[in-house]
Protein backbone atom coordinates (compact mmCIF):
# COMPACT_ATOMS: atom_id res chain seq x y z
CA UNK A 1 0.00 0.00 0.00
CA UNK A 2 1.20 3.53 -0.71
CA UNK A 3 1.80 5.66 1.76
CA UNK A 4 -0.68 8.05 1.92
CA UNK A 5 -3.21 5.33 1.42
CA UNK A 6 -1.78 3.14 4.51
CA UNK A 7 -2.17 6.64 6.76
CA UNK A 8 -5.76 7.14 5.70
CA UNK A 9 -6.51 3.71 6.43
CA UNK A 10 -4.71 3.64 9.54
CA UNK A 11 -6.86 7.32 10.28
CA UNK A 12 -9.58 6.12 9.48
CA UNK A 13 -9.39 3.01 11.60
CA UNK A 14 -9.32 4.99 14.45
CA UNK A 15 -12.31 7.49 13.51
CA UNK A 16 -9.98 10.18 12.81
CA UNK A 17 -10.62 11.28 9.36
CA UNK A 18 -13.53 11.35 7.35
CA UNK A 19 -11.68 9.64 3.96
CA UNK A 20 -12.55 6.36 3.55
CA UNK A 21 -10.78 4.23 0.84
CA UNK A 22 -12.23 2.42 -1.69
CA UNK A 23 -11.28 -0.21 -3.64
CA UNK A 24 -10.01 1.92 -6.75
CA UNK A 25 -7.39 2.81 -4.64
CA UNK A 26 -8.68 6.78 -4.68
CA UNK A 27 -9.79 8.33 -1.46
CA UNK A 28 -13.05 10.08 -1.39
CA UNK A 29 -14.39 12.38 1.28
CA UNK A 30 -17.90 12.30 2.63
CA UNK A 31 -19.32 15.09 5.15
CA UNK A 32 -21.24 12.44 6.98
CA UNK A 33 -18.54 10.70 7.59
CA UNK A 34 -18.06 14.05 10.51
CA UNK A 35 -19.28 12.82 13.84
CA UNK A 36 -22.48 14.53 14.66
CA UNK A 37 -20.71 16.30 17.88
CA UNK A 38 -18.44 18.01 15.87
CA UNK A 39 -21.37 19.74 14.10
CA UNK A 40 -22.25 23.53 14.79
CA UNK A 41 -25.02 23.82 17.87
CA UNK A 42 -26.40 27.42 16.44
CA UNK A 43 -25.89 29.34 13.45
CA UNK A 44 -22.16 31.03 12.80
CA UNK A 45 -22.24 34.71 13.84
CA UNK A 46 -21.69 36.33 10.76
CA UNK A 47 -21.44 40.38 9.84
CA UNK A 48 -23.66 41.10 6.82
CA UNK A 49 -21.61 43.46 5.27
CA UNK A 50 -20.93 44.68 1.26
CA UNK A 51 -17.78 44.24 -0.70
CA UNK A 52 -16.80 47.65 0.01
CA UNK A 53 -16.79 47.33 3.85
CA UNK A 54 -14.99 44.17 4.20
CA UNK A 55 -12.22 45.88 1.56
CA UNK A 56 -11.84 48.83 3.79
CA UNK A 57 -12.13 46.22 7.00
CA UNK A 58 -8.73 44.65 6.08
CA UNK A 59 -7.26 47.06 4.43
CA UNK A 60 -7.81 49.38 7.65
CA UNK A 61 -6.74 46.59 8.97
CA UNK A 62 -3.08 45.92 6.97
CA UNK A 63 -2.48 49.20 7.33
CA UNK A 64 -2.04 48.34 11.57
CA UNK A 65 -0.24 45.91 10.76
CA UNK A 66 4.08 46.56 11.00
CA UNK A 67 5.85 44.21 8.15
CA UNK A 68 9.73 44.32 6.61
CA UNK A 69 7.75 46.35 3.67
CA UNK A 70 6.51 48.75 6.52
CA UNK A 71 10.06 49.59 7.50
CA UNK A 72 13.66 48.42 9.09
CA UNK A 73 12.62 45.44 11.05
CA UNK A 74 15.52 45.00 13.33
CA UNK A 75 14.13 42.05 15.41
CA UNK A 76 17.50 39.80 17.12
CA UNK A 77 17.57 36.18 16.00
CA UNK A 78 14.59 36.32 13.63
CA UNK A 79 16.43 37.51 10.37
CA UNK A 80 13.72 39.75 9.25
CA UNK A 81 15.04 39.86 5.40
CA UNK A 82 13.25 41.16 2.53
CA UNK A 83 11.31 38.40 0.76
CA UNK A 84 11.27 38.55 -2.64
CA UNK A 85 8.28 39.32 -5.02
CA UNK A 86 9.74 36.59 -7.03
CA UNK A 87 9.68 33.84 -5.01
CA UNK A 88 5.64 34.37 -3.90
CA UNK A 89 5.08 34.57 -7.49
CA UNK A 90 6.42 31.10 -8.15
CA UNK A 91 5.24 29.66 -5.28
CA UNK A 92 1.67 31.15 -6.25
CA UNK A 93 1.32 29.13 -9.93
CA UNK A 94 -1.53 27.14 -10.12
CA UNK A 95 0.59 24.39 -11.02
CA UNK A 96 1.70 24.19 -7.64
CA UNK A 97 -0.97 25.83 -5.38
CA UNK A 98 -3.67 23.01 -7.26
CA UNK A 99 -1.64 19.73 -6.59
CA UNK A 100 -3.92 17.94 -4.00
CA UNK A 101 -1.89 15.65 -0.92
CA UNK A 102 -3.26 12.80 -2.39
CA UNK A 103 -2.39 12.68 -5.93
CA UNK A 104 -0.25 9.50 -7.04
CA UNK A 105 3.59 9.99 -7.38
CA UNK A 106 3.61 9.97 -10.94
CA UNK A 107 1.13 13.22 -11.10
CA UNK A 108 3.87 15.09 -8.81
CA UNK A 109 7.28 14.53 -10.07
CA UNK A 110 8.07 18.18 -10.04
CA UNK A 111 6.89 18.85 -6.60
CA UNK A 112 9.42 15.68 -5.77
CA UNK A 113 11.83 17.35 -7.37
CA UNK A 114 11.77 20.53 -5.86
CA UNK A 115 11.46 19.37 -2.54
CA UNK A 116 14.75 16.34 -3.57
CA UNK A 117 17.08 19.37 -5.11
CA UNK A 118 16.26 22.30 -1.82
CA UNK A 119 16.86 19.25 0.04
CA UNK A 120 20.41 18.48 -2.05
CA UNK A 121 20.84 22.24 -2.08
CA UNK A 122 20.67 22.67 2.38
CA UNK A 123 23.30 19.41 2.15
CA UNK A 124 25.81 21.36 0.12
CA UNK A 125 25.42 24.61 2.15
CA UNK A 126 25.53 23.35 5.51
CA UNK A 127 27.53 20.07 5.09
CA UNK A 128 24.86 17.55 6.57
CA UNK A 129 24.45 14.18 4.68
CA UNK A 130 20.73 14.57 4.32
CA UNK A 131 18.03 16.44 4.89
CA UNK A 132 13.46 16.36 5.64
CA UNK A 133 11.90 19.28 4.93
CA UNK A 134 8.70 17.49 6.86
CA UNK A 135 9.16 19.88 10.22
CA UNK A 136 6.80 22.76 10.69
CA UNK A 137 8.94 25.48 12.55
CA UNK A 138 12.70 25.67 13.55
CA UNK A 139 11.69 24.75 17.31
CA UNK A 140 10.12 21.44 15.62
CA UNK A 141 13.02 20.96 13.80
CA UNK A 142 14.81 20.87 17.41
CA UNK A 143 12.89 18.13 18.75
CA UNK A 144 12.95 16.21 15.83
CA UNK A 145 16.65 16.34 15.69
CA UNK A 146 16.57 15.53 19.43
CA UNK A 147 14.17 12.46 18.96
CA UNK A 148 17.01 11.32 16.43
CA UNK A 149 19.69 12.28 18.83
CA UNK A 150 17.72 9.99 21.39
CA UNK A 151 16.94 7.07 18.90
CA UNK A 152 20.80 7.11 17.95
CA UNK A 153 21.91 6.07 21.46
CA UNK A 154 18.70 4.36 22.23
CA UNK A 155 19.45 1.81 19.33
CA UNK A 156 22.74 1.08 20.22
CA UNK A 157 21.76 0.49 23.54
CA UNK A 158 23.42 3.04 25.36
CA UNK A 159 20.67 3.92 27.21
CA UNK A 160 21.62 5.85 30.04
CA UNK A 161 22.50 9.17 28.32
CA UNK A 162 19.32 11.16 28.94
CA UNK A 163 21.13 14.31 29.38
CA UNK A 164 21.79 17.45 26.60
CA UNK A 165 24.23 20.07 27.43
CA UNK A 166 22.58 23.85 26.83
CA UNK A 167 24.53 27.13 27.11
CA UNK A 168 23.12 29.70 29.03
CA UNK A 169 22.88 31.94 26.12
CA UNK A 170 20.66 29.98 24.16
CA UNK A 171 17.60 30.53 22.50
CA UNK A 172 14.26 29.84 25.11
CA UNK A 173 13.00 26.98 22.19
CA UNK A 174 16.35 24.72 22.99
CA UNK A 175 15.75 24.03 26.49
CA UNK A 176 12.09 23.64 25.76
CA UNK A 177 12.71 21.34 23.02
CA UNK A 178 14.98 19.18 25.18
CA UNK A 179 12.15 18.85 28.06
CA UNK A 180 9.45 17.92 25.13
CA UNK A 181 11.85 15.29 24.00
CA UNK A 182 12.15 13.92 27.71
CA UNK A 183 15.57 14.97 28.15
CA UNK A 184 17.25 16.42 31.16
CA UNK A 185 19.01 20.11 30.54
CA UNK A 186 22.38 20.67 32.29
CA UNK A 187 23.22 24.10 31.78
CA UNK A 188 26.86 25.17 30.64
CA UNK A 189 27.79 29.24 31.04
CA UNK A 190 28.95 31.94 28.99
CA UNK A 191 32.46 33.21 29.95
CA UNK A 192 33.26 36.94 29.57
CA UNK A 193 33.52 36.80 25.89
CA UNK A 194 30.01 35.24 25.70
CA UNK A 195 31.69 31.65 24.31
CA UNK A 196 31.71 28.57 25.97
CA UNK A 197 35.04 27.82 27.96
CA UNK A 198 36.42 24.35 26.88
CA UNK A 199 37.37 23.88 30.73
CA UNK A 200 33.57 24.87 31.79
CA UNK A 201 32.40 22.10 29.40
CA UNK A 202 34.78 19.12 30.28
CA UNK A 203 33.49 18.16 33.52
CA UNK A 204 29.94 18.11 32.23
CA UNK A 205 30.95 15.14 29.49
CA UNK A 206 30.27 11.75 31.57
CA UNK A 207 28.36 8.47 29.56
CA UNK A 208 24.95 10.15 30.65
CA UNK A 209 25.32 13.25 27.82
CA UNK A 210 23.31 12.52 24.53
CA UNK A 211 24.83 15.72 23.50
CA UNK A 212 25.15 19.17 23.12
CA UNK A 213 23.16 21.90 21.95
CA UNK A 214 24.77 25.12 20.02
CA UNK A 215 24.45 27.64 18.13
CA UNK A 216 27.39 29.77 16.12
CA UNK A 217 27.61 32.68 16.13
CA UNK A 218 25.75 32.15 19.31
CA UNK A 219 22.77 34.34 20.08
CA UNK A 220 24.78 36.76 21.58
CA UNK A 221 26.24 37.21 17.65
CA UNK A 222 29.91 36.09 18.76
CA UNK A 223 31.19 32.88 16.61
CA UNK A 224 32.52 30.25 19.54
CA UNK A 225 36.56 29.76 17.87
CA UNK A 226 36.48 26.39 20.06
CA UNK A 227 33.76 24.91 18.74
CA UNK A 228 36.75 22.55 16.75
CA UNK A 229 38.12 21.33 19.89
CA UNK A 230 34.72 21.20 22.00
CA UNK A 231 33.46 19.01 18.73
CA UNK A 232 35.97 16.59 19.39
CA UNK A 233 35.11 16.19 23.27
CA UNK A 234 31.65 15.84 22.74
CA UNK A 235 32.21 13.35 20.44
CA UNK A 236 35.31 11.26 22.36
CA UNK A 237 33.13 11.43 25.30
CA UNK A 238 29.96 9.89 22.63
CA UNK A 239 27.62 12.41 22.76
CA UNK A 240 26.40 14.62 19.31
CA UNK A 241 26.36 17.98 18.70
CA UNK A 242 23.07 19.49 17.48
CA UNK A 243 23.10 22.90 15.85
CA UNK A 244 20.44 25.35 16.01
CA UNK A 245 20.73 26.66 12.80
CA UNK A 246 18.50 30.10 13.32
CA UNK A 247 21.97 31.96 13.23
CA UNK A 248 22.92 30.48 9.74
CA UNK A 249 22.83 33.98 7.96
CA UNK A 250 25.98 35.16 8.32
CA UNK A 251 27.98 31.49 7.22
CA UNK A 252 26.59 31.04 3.77
CA UNK A 253 28.76 30.39 1.42
CA UNK A 254 31.55 30.89 3.97
CA UNK A 255 31.96 28.15 6.48
CA UNK A 256 29.74 24.87 7.38
CA UNK A 257 28.21 23.46 10.45
CA UNK A 258 28.91 20.04 9.26
CA UNK A 259 32.65 21.14 8.81
CA UNK A 260 32.39 22.24 12.61
CA UNK A 261 31.79 18.47 13.70
CA UNK A 262 27.96 18.99 14.14
CA UNK A 263 25.45 15.88 13.83
CA UNK A 264 22.36 17.28 13.21
CA UNK A 265 20.60 20.71 12.63
CA UNK A 266 17.91 22.75 11.47
CA UNK A 267 17.47 25.25 8.95
CA UNK A 268 14.76 28.13 9.48
CA UNK A 269 13.73 28.64 5.98
CA UNK A 270 11.30 31.47 7.08
CA UNK A 271 15.05 33.13 8.21
CA UNK A 272 17.81 32.33 6.45
CA UNK A 273 15.66 31.51 3.19
CA UNK A 274 14.21 34.56 3.06
CA UNK A 275 10.18 32.81 3.46
CA UNK A 276 7.69 34.88 5.58
CA UNK A 277 7.35 34.89 8.79
CA UNK A 278 5.80 35.86 11.72
CA UNK A 279 2.16 36.05 12.96
CA UNK A 280 2.48 32.21 13.71
CA UNK A 281 3.82 30.40 10.22
CA UNK A 282 3.40 29.24 7.92
CA UNK A 283 7.04 28.13 8.93
CA UNK A 284 9.68 25.39 8.02
CA UNK A 285 12.29 24.00 10.33
CA UNK A 286 14.08 21.33 7.68
CA UNK A 287 16.39 19.05 9.73
CA UNK A 288 19.66 17.79 8.14
CA UNK A 289 22.17 14.92 9.99
CA UNK A 290 24.87 13.07 9.27
CA UNK A 291 25.46 10.13 7.18
CA UNK A 292 25.72 8.15 10.06
CA UNK A 293 21.96 9.53 11.18
CA UNK A 294 19.94 9.23 7.78
CA UNK A 295 18.59 6.33 8.39
CA UNK A 296 16.54 7.40 11.56
CA UNK A 297 14.92 11.02 9.71
CA UNK A 298 11.12 10.62 9.55
CA UNK A 299 9.09 9.49 6.93
CA UNK A 300 8.36 9.65 4.26
CA UNK A 301 11.81 10.70 2.79
CA UNK A 302 11.89 11.47 -1.36
CA UNK A 303 14.28 10.02 -3.25
CA UNK A 304 15.69 9.46 -6.64
CA UNK A 305 15.79 6.53 -8.40
CA UNK A 306 17.50 7.83 -12.49
CA UNK A 307 15.00 9.94 -13.47
CA UNK A 308 12.11 9.38 -11.05
CA UNK A 309 11.21 10.61 -7.71
CA UNK A 310 9.41 8.99 -5.60
CA UNK A 311 8.53 8.30 -1.41
CA UNK A 312 9.93 6.33 1.50
CA UNK A 313 9.44 5.07 4.36
CA UNK A 314 12.74 4.07 6.62
CA UNK A 315 12.34 0.80 8.77
CA UNK A 316 14.27 2.99 11.03
CA UNK A 317 12.80 6.11 10.86
CA UNK A 318 11.44 8.36 13.77
CA UNK A 319 7.93 7.87 11.75
CA UNK A 320 5.75 10.90 10.71
CA UNK A 321 6.32 14.23 12.13
CA UNK A 322 4.28 16.15 10.14
CA UNK A 323 0.85 15.66 7.90
CA UNK A 324 2.16 14.70 4.29
CA UNK A 325 5.33 16.34 3.12
CA UNK A 326 5.37 19.43 5.74
CA UNK A 327 4.94 23.23 4.44
CA UNK A 328 5.62 22.83 0.77
CA UNK A 329 4.47 26.64 -0.88
CA UNK A 330 7.62 27.57 1.63
CA UNK A 331 10.61 25.13 0.16
CA UNK A 332 9.42 27.12 -3.19
CA UNK A 333 9.98 30.18 -2.02
CA UNK A 334 13.27 29.10 -0.22
CA UNK A 335 14.71 27.25 -3.65
CA UNK A 336 13.78 29.98 -5.76
CA UNK A 337 15.52 32.48 -3.50
CA UNK A 338 18.88 29.66 -3.54
CA UNK A 339 18.51 29.46 -7.07
CA UNK A 340 18.50 33.30 -7.55
CA UNK A 341 21.40 34.13 -5.95
CA UNK A 342 22.78 30.96 -6.88
CA UNK A 343 26.66 29.69 -5.39
CA UNK A 344 28.18 33.06 -6.12
CA UNK A 345 25.96 35.76 -4.70
CA UNK A 346 25.20 33.76 -2.15
CA UNK A 347 28.22 34.19 -0.24
CA UNK A 348 27.57 37.85 -0.08
CA UNK A 349 24.69 37.64 2.74
CA UNK A 350 26.69 36.33 5.54
CA UNK A 351 29.34 38.89 4.98
CA UNK A 352 26.99 42.33 4.49
CA UNK A 353 24.48 41.10 6.93
CA UNK A 354 28.20 41.20 9.27
CA UNK A 355 29.18 44.20 8.28
CA UNK A 356 25.50 46.17 9.27
CA UNK A 357 25.75 44.48 12.43
CA UNK A 358 29.19 45.90 13.10
CA UNK A 359 28.22 49.25 11.49
CA UNK A 360 25.24 50.06 13.80
CA UNK A 361 27.33 48.48 17.20
CA UNK A 362 30.34 50.49 16.39
CA UNK A 363 27.75 54.07 15.52
CA UNK A 364 25.66 53.09 18.78
CA UNK A 365 28.24 52.56 21.56
CA UNK A 366 28.47 55.68 23.10
CA UNK A 367 24.97 55.75 23.45
CA UNK A 368 24.27 52.47 24.50
CA UNK A 369 26.16 49.79 26.92
CA UNK A 370 27.74 47.58 24.79
CA UNK A 371 28.83 44.26 27.25
CA UNK A 372 31.25 42.44 24.38
CA UNK A 373 33.70 44.55 22.82
CA UNK A 374 34.82 43.20 19.57
CA UNK A 375 33.50 42.32 16.27
CA UNK A 376 30.16 40.76 16.12
CA UNK A 377 28.80 38.11 13.23
CA UNK A 378 25.12 39.54 12.03
CA UNK A 379 23.99 40.62 15.46
CA UNK A 380 24.63 41.99 18.60
CA UNK A 381 23.68 42.98 21.79
CA UNK A 382 23.62 46.22 24.05
CA UNK A 383 22.51 46.22 28.06
CA UNK A 384 20.59 49.21 27.93
CA UNK A 385 21.44 53.03 27.85
CA UNK A 386 24.76 53.87 28.45
CA UNK A 387 23.35 56.68 31.02
CA UNK A 388 21.91 54.16 33.60
CA UNK A 389 20.90 57.68 35.71
CA UNK A 390 18.02 58.36 33.65
CA UNK A 391 15.62 55.50 34.96
CA UNK A 392 14.70 55.28 31.31
CA UNK A 393 14.31 51.24 30.81
CA UNK A 394 14.96 48.90 27.26
CA UNK A 395 11.43 48.65 27.07
CA UNK A 396 11.15 52.24 26.90
CA UNK A 397 13.36 52.65 24.15
CA UNK A 398 11.86 50.19 22.35
CA UNK A 399 8.46 51.77 22.55
CA UNK A 400 9.71 54.92 21.46
CA UNK A 401 11.22 53.11 18.17
CA UNK A 402 7.84 52.64 17.44
CA UNK A 403 6.63 56.28 17.26
CA UNK A 404 10.03 57.19 14.99
CA UNK A 405 8.35 54.11 12.62
CA UNK A 406 11.28 51.63 13.20
CA UNK A 407 10.12 48.00 14.68
CA UNK A 408 11.38 47.27 17.74
CA UNK A 409 14.90 45.12 18.35
CA UNK A 410 14.43 41.56 20.38
CA UNK A 411 14.46 43.20 24.04
CA UNK A 412 15.15 41.33 27.49
CA UNK A 413 16.78 38.47 25.26
CA UNK A 414 19.35 37.06 25.81
CA UNK A 415 18.70 36.56 29.30
CA UNK A 416 22.51 37.10 30.12
CA UNK A 417 21.58 41.05 30.38
CA UNK A 418 19.05 42.49 32.78
CA UNK A 419 18.19 44.80 29.63
CA UNK A 420 19.04 43.10 26.62
CA UNK A 421 18.14 44.97 22.74
CA UNK A 422 19.30 42.62 20.52
CA UNK A 423 19.64 43.69 17.11
CA UNK A 424 20.22 42.24 13.66
CA UNK A 425 19.88 44.50 10.70
CA UNK A 426 20.03 41.79 8.31
CA UNK A 427 21.77 42.42 4.55
CA UNK A 428 18.82 43.67 3.04
CA UNK A 429 18.98 47.31 4.14
CA UNK A 430 20.21 50.42 2.76
CA UNK A 431 23.11 52.17 4.36
CA UNK A 432 20.33 55.02 4.13
CA UNK A 433 18.35 53.03 6.22
CA UNK A 434 20.87 52.13 8.92
CA UNK A 435 21.78 55.60 8.94
CA UNK A 436 18.12 56.57 9.75
CA UNK A 437 17.86 54.04 12.26
CA UNK A 438 21.27 54.96 14.10
CA UNK A 439 20.21 58.51 14.13
CA UNK A 440 16.81 57.88 15.85
CA UNK A 441 18.69 55.53 18.30
CA UNK A 442 20.85 58.66 19.30
CA UNK A 443 17.89 60.94 19.55
CA UNK A 444 16.26 58.49 21.90
CA UNK A 445 19.42 58.29 23.89
CA UNK A 446 19.41 61.98 24.38
CA UNK A 447 15.73 62.03 24.86
CA UNK A 448 15.75 59.27 27.85
CA UNK A 449 18.62 62.25 29.32
CA UNK A 450 16.59 65.34 28.67
CA UNK A 451 12.83 64.22 28.44
CA UNK A 452 12.65 61.07 30.31
CA UNK A 453 8.51 61.44 30.76
CA UNK A 454 8.66 61.66 26.80
CA UNK A 455 10.28 58.25 26.37
CA UNK A 456 8.66 56.27 29.36
CA UNK A 457 5.28 57.33 28.32
CA UNK A 458 5.99 56.06 24.49
CA UNK A 459 4.45 55.05 22.12
CA UNK A 460 2.12 58.04 21.10
CA UNK A 461 1.52 57.56 17.13
CA UNK A 462 0.53 53.44 17.35
CA UNK A 463 -3.69 52.33 17.43
CA UNK A 464 -2.91 51.24 20.66
CA UNK A 465 -0.67 52.55 23.52
CA UNK A 466 1.09 50.19 26.00
CA UNK A 467 -0.56 47.09 26.25
CA UNK A 468 -0.36 44.40 29.40
CA UNK A 469 1.47 42.48 27.08
CA UNK A 470 0.48 39.12 28.97
CA UNK A 471 -3.16 39.61 28.82
CA UNK A 472 -2.69 40.73 25.37
CA UNK A 473 -1.12 37.09 23.76
CA UNK A 474 -3.34 35.39 25.86
CA UNK A 475 -6.52 36.92 25.39
CA UNK A 476 -6.26 38.54 22.06
CA UNK A 477 -9.26 39.81 21.03
CA UNK A 478 -10.55 38.62 17.52
CA UNK A 479 -13.90 38.94 17.77
CA UNK A 480 -15.53 41.46 14.91
CA UNK A 481 -17.98 42.97 17.11
CA UNK A 482 -18.09 43.22 20.99
C1 LIG B 1 13.88 31.62 15.77
C2 LIG B 1 14.78 30.78 16.55
C3 LIG B 1 14.44 29.49 16.94
C4 LIG B 1 13.05 28.89 16.75
O1 LIG B 1 12.56 28.87 15.45
P1 LIG B 1 11.00 28.93 15.16
O2 LIG B 1 10.91 28.70 13.69
O3 LIG B 1 10.53 30.28 15.59
O4 LIG B 1 10.35 27.83 15.95
C5 LIG B 1 15.40 28.72 17.58
N1 LIG B 1 16.62 29.22 17.86
C6 LIG B 1 16.97 30.48 17.52
C7 LIG B 1 18.37 30.96 17.86
C8 LIG B 1 16.07 31.31 16.86
O5 LIG B 1 16.42 32.55 16.54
Amino acid sequence: MKYYDKLIFELSKEGRTGYTLPENGIAEYSIKDIPSDLGRAQEAELPEVSELDVARHYTNVSNMNFGVETGFYPLGSCTMKYNPKINDEISGLPAFTSLHPFQSEDSIQGALEVYYNLAKSLSEISGLAEYTLNPYAGSHGELVGLMIMRQYHMKRGDTKRTKVIVPDSAHGTNPASAAVCGLEIVEVKSNDKGTINVADLEPLLDDTIAGIMMTNPNTLGIFETEILEIAKLVHDAGGLLYYDGANLNPLLGKCRPGDMGFDIMHINLHKTFSTPHGGGGPGSGPVGVCAKLVDYLPNPRVKKDDDRFYLENGENSLGSISSFLGNFSVYLRAYVYILTLGKEKLKYVGPLATLNANYIKESLKDYYYLPIEGLCKHEFVFDGLLDKSTGVTTLDVAKRLLDYGFHAPTIYFPLLFHQSIMIEPVETESLDTLDSFIEIMKKVAIEAKEDPETVKNAPYSTPVRRLDETTAAKKPLIKYKD
